[in-house]
C-alpha cells in the first residue's frame, strides 16, 4: 500500500547505472471498457522509446515489456489508477493499484518520478470515520479513495418507538429516562472505542456523521485532544452505507483541501513578500533547499521546469553556471526539475504542498517555500 514511508524509500534512491520507468496510468473500467489503456500504454511506450535514442532503449526495453505482460496480465486487481516504478534491470519494481483517477505519463529518468504520488497522498490524508445512532456504530479508514470498515458497535438493550407496548407499564418519563440510560451508555462505549482505535492508529482527521442526537452527545465527552482532530460532521438520519461514507468523506476532504490550499498560496506569498522566513520563486527555492532550510515546498500541480544538477552534491539549479558553487562539482542537465525538487524536500523530511489552482501563485513564479530558519 502507498504509504509516507514507502514514499520517503523511494524519493531516497540515488542516481546510479540503472534507469527507472514510471507509468501513471489510468485504467478506470468506466473509461476504458475494452481494455483501452493497454493501447494508451503501448502508444505512450513507442513515443517514449522513439524519443529516447537507441542507446537507452535497448537499456529499458526489457522493462517495458514486462510492464506491457503485467497490465494484460492483473487486469482483475486493476481499480482506477496505476502507479508502476521500476528499475531498467527489474530488480526494482512498485506496483500501486490506486482507487483514485492519475494523469497518462510515462518518465524514464535515472531516479523515479515521484510527483502524482506525492499528489495524492497530500491530498487523500488517511481519515478516520465514526458513523453512530443510538445503538450502532461503525468506525472506518478511508486513504486514497478507499474505505475500509474497522469496527462496528451494536448497544441492542435500547427499547426503541417499536418496542413501547413493552414498556406499557412505565411512565413516559420513566420510559424516556430507560432510553436515555442506555443511549448514554452506548455512546460512552462509541467514545471508548473510538479512543482505543486512535491510540493504536495515530490519525490526525476524524470525521463525525449520524443521526444528530447522537453526534452531539459524542461531541460532548470527547477529550478535547479528539475534538481538536474532527475535521468535520454530519447529520443523516438514515446509518449510510459505505460508499455513501466515503463519498461525504471525499467531498468533505476536498473542500477542505480547496480552502487549505487557497490560504496556504496567500500566506506563502504575504511571507515571501515581507521576507518573513519565506520565498517564491524557483531559484531561491532552490538555494534555500541545498542549505536544509525548506520546513514545506508549495507548487503549483502542473509546474514543469528544466534545469541543471550537481552531479556530486545534488545541488539543483535553473542558472547556467560552470560549477557548483557548494562543492565545485560539475554539473548535468535535467528534465524535470520540480520533481528533483520534491524528492529533495521529501528527502529532508520537508512538508510539501501541491496547490491545484491560484491565480496568485502562479504570477509568483508557481513555487515558494516556508522555511525553518
Ligand atoms: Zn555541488
Amino acid at each position: 500500500m502507498l504509504t509516507h514511508s514507502e514514499l520517503k524509500e523511494l524519493a531516497a534512491i540515488r542516481p546510479n547505472e540503472k534507469l527507472f520507468i514510471s507509468l501513471y496510468l489510468n485504467v478506470n473500467p468506466l473509461t476504458n471498457p475494452k481494455g483501452d489503456y493497454i493501447i494508451h500504454f503501448k502508444n505512450m511506450a513507442k513515443e517514449l522509446l522513439d524519443k529516447i535514442g537507441r542507446d537507452t532503449e535497448k537499456k529499458v526495453k526489457n522493462a517495458i515489456d514486462k510492464i506491457e505482460s503485467h497490465l494484460k496480465g492483473n487486469k482483475r486487481e486493476l481499480k482506477k489508477g496505476i502507479a508502476l516504478i521500476c528499475s531498467s534491470d527489474l530488480e526494482i519494481w512498485k506496483n500501486y493499484n490506486l482507487s483514485l483517477p492519475v494523469k497518462n505519463e510515462i518518465i524514464v529518468d535515472n531516479t523515479p518520478y515521484l510527483q502524482p504520488l506525492v499528489f495524492l497522498l497530500n491530498n487523500y490524508p488517511r481519515c478516520v470515520v465514526l458513523l453512530v445512532d443510538r445503538e450502532l456504530a461503525k468506525i472506518f479508514i478511508v486513504h486514497l479513495g478507499e474505505i475500509k470498515e474497522y469496527t462496528e458497535l451494536f448497544t441492542p438493550d435500547i427499547p426503541g418507538k417499536h418496542k413501547k407496548g413493552d414498556w406499557f407499564s412505565l411512565s413516559q418519563k420513566r420510559f424516556e429516562r430507560h432510553i436515555d440510560y442506555h443511549v448514554g451508555i452506548h455512546i460512552k462505549e462509541v467514545v471508548k472505542a473510538l479512543e482505543d482505535f486512535l491510540h493504536k492508529e495515530s490519525m490526525n482527521n476524524i470525521i463525525i456523521g449520524g443521526s444528530e442526537d447522537a453526534v452531539t452527545k459524542v461531541k460532548n465527552i470527547l477529550p478535547q485532544a479528539i475534538i481538536r482532530k474532527v475535521i468535520s460532521t454530519f447529520n443523516a438520519e438514515t446509518f449510510l452505507g459505505e460508499k455513501e461514507v466515503l463519498n461525504k468523506t471525499l467531498k468533505v476532504l476536498e473542500e477542505l483541501e480547496g480552502e487549505k490550499q487557497k490560504n496556504m498560496a496567500e500566506e506563502l506569498i504575504t511571507k515571501a513578500m515581507k521576507n518573513n522566513m519565506a520565498v517564491i520563486g524557483i531559484e531561491d527555492v532552490l538555494g534555500n533547499l541545498q542549505e536544509g532550510k525548506v520546513m514545506k515546498l508549495v507548487f503549483l500541480k502542473d509546474l514543469t521546469a528544466v534545469g541543471f544538477k550537481c552531479s556530486n552534491c545534488s545541488f539543483l539549479t535553473v542558472q547556467t553556471i560552470k560549477s557548483c558553487p557548494y562543492c565545485g562539482g560539475k554539473f548535468e542537465g535535467v528534465h524535470y526539475l520540480i520533481d528533483y525538487t520534491a524528492q529533495k524536500a521529501v528527502e529532508q523530511g520537508a512538508l510539501i504542498e501541491i496547490i491545484t489552482k491560484s491565480d496568485e501563485l502562479v504570477k509568483a513564479g508557481g513555487i515558494g517555500a516556508f522555511l525553518r530558519f
